[in-house]
């Protein structure tokens, strides 16, 4: 096990090398720990305990906010901790937190004809993605990722290694299926339930961003009932060789055949608006140019500021109040995004901390590259999300960052159950949590830069 501590040499590369977003916080973890396996993962969370400070985790450190990164702690880098093992006959796998989503449907769709429905990003790590819930490939139709979580195992805050399922630890079973960053405990291993890889195809329809109203419109009339193994997206965005801001609606449909998705895709085809200034009609298409796409994206080295909102079922003119945040991007590479997540939206969800969403998923992802935009950029995401969020639910964890904006994130009962977990396997509040928001379990005042030497 490697320990980087404060002020050795490559304290800054393990501090914030691995972190995805270029706007790197001013906070200081009092050690770095590289761990290779569980054994290193409970010494480190042992360490801490001795040097009475907290644990922060990073698995793959695409957390917008650099979550990982928290004064006086000892943060646990899981970056060299990378275990698959794939049981292609139960349509099962086991994996690493740190292994990232195109990794995992690397070996999955390349070796065993399988896949696991991960991050769009191909380069977010399992960890932060299935405790927020994962919104995966086709959330809409096939449920949030971590309803194929059957099982993790733990470390605890007290160093102990356990395994939570539906009926060991079953309260930590749940808390790991919604919790994101404020789970009160190391996961070292998701147990996941595959499915077999589909055949992609794809339809886009790109509007000028004059026809906002009459595409949009379309596509929200469209989507209650449509076909549950399409994803459906609506992005605006600067399109690559296009001087002008365009709205982009994808469908993306995942079907045993080819045949069947053709089938499932003729319905936008024939109801679509015209007016586009490009178009394909089921395209043939893969998880790999999928994840190409959203690497373009979402590109390394720039800054981002990201949030995001549950619209309430009830609005009544969705377009309308998303058209200020779909027509006045502040950057070129900046995108604003609606996710259809309507039927999966309309069904009960399992019992676990997961418990919010609507049919519709908004979110900006502001990204730029010179800090001389950063006021600029984080001005106009808040000033938009602000004039957004009298229309919303609640948000998702997984675009959040609670230190610019706090709103609701489960229903109100398990938020209560959630903190009563928190509470009962972390009572000293040792695991680091919810940055802004430490008061939703802390039983102790942390302070910091307080109480430790390592
Ligand atoms: C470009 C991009 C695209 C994205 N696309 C999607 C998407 O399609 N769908 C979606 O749902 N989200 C998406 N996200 C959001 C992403 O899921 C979250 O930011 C997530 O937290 C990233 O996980 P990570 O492990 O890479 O991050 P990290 O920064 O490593 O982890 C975030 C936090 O999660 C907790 N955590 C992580 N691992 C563990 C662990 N093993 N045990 C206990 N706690 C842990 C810790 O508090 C940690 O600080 C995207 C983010 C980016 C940057």
């Amino acid at each position: 096990m490697q320990i980087v501590r404060h002020s050795a040499p490559g304290y800054e590369e393990a501090r914030i090398g691995r972190v995805f977003n270029a706007r790197r916080p001013s906070r200081y973890p009092l050690a770095v720990v590289m761990a290779r396996n569980t054994a290193d993962v409970i010494e480190a969370v042992q360490l801490a305990i001795r040097s009475n400070c907290r644990v922060a985790i990073r698995s793959g450190g695409h957390s917008w906010a650099a979550w990982s990164v928290r004064d006086n702690s000892v943060l646990i880098d899981l970056g060299e901790f990378k275990t698959l093992q794939v049981d292609p006959a139960a349509l099962r796998a086991r994996a690493s937190p740190s292994i990232t989503g195109k990794e995992l449907n690397g070996r999955l769709v390349h070796e065993y004809g399988l896949m696991f429905p991960g991050g769009h990003c191909p380069d977010v790590g399992l960890g932060g993605f299935l405790l927020q819930g994962g919104m995966g490939w086709n959330c809409r139709g096939w449920g949030w990722a971590c309803e194929r979580v059957e099982a993790v195992d733990v470390v605890t805050a007290n160093g102990d290694l356990v395994h939570c399922n539906k009926d060991e630890h079953a309260d930590l079973y749940w808390a790991a299926r919604g919790a994101g960053p404020g789970f009160p405990g190391v996961v070292v291993q998701f147990h996941l339930s595959l499915i077999k890889n589909p055949v992609f195809r794809s339809s886009g329809y790109l509007y000028p961003i004059c026809e906002y109203r009459r595409a949009f419109d379309w596509i929200l009339s469209l989507t209650p009932g449509y076909d549950a193994d399409t994803e459906i997206t609506v992005v605006a965005q600067y399109p690559e060789g296009r001087e002008e801001l365009c709205l982009f609606i994808l469908l993306v449909c995942m079907k045993p055949t080819a045949e069947e998705a053709e089938q499932a895709l003729l319905p936008a085809q024939q109801s679509r608006p015209d007016g586009t200034v490009e178009e394909w009609f089921c395209k043939e298409d893969s998880l790999h140019a999928q994840y190409e796409n959203q690497g373009k994206a979402n590109p390394d080295g720039h800054r981002y500021c990201a949030d995001n909102a549950y619209l309430a079922n009830e609005t009544a003119d969705v377009a309308a109040v998303l058209e200020e945040a779909f027509t006045t991007l502040p950057h070129r590479k900046a995108f604003a995004l609606w996710y259809a997540m309507d039927p999966c939206s309309r069904r009960p969800l399992p019992d676990m901390a997961l418990s919010l969403h609507s049919d519709h998923y908004f979110a900006l992802y502001t990204v730029w590259e010179d800090a001389t935009d950063d006021e600029r950029c984080t001005a106009w995401v808040q000033g938009v999300m602000q004039r957004v969020a009298s229309h919303s639910v609640g948000a998702y964890l997984g675009d959040s960052d609670f230190q610019a904006r706090q709103t609701q994130y489960w229903s109100e009962e398990n938020t209560q159950r959630l903190t009563a977990i928190r509470r009962k396997w972390d009572p000293e509040a040792r695991i680091c949590g919810y940055l802004g928001m430490e008061y939703v379990s802390s039983t102790r005042p942390w302070r910091d830069g307080v109480g430790s030497t390592l």
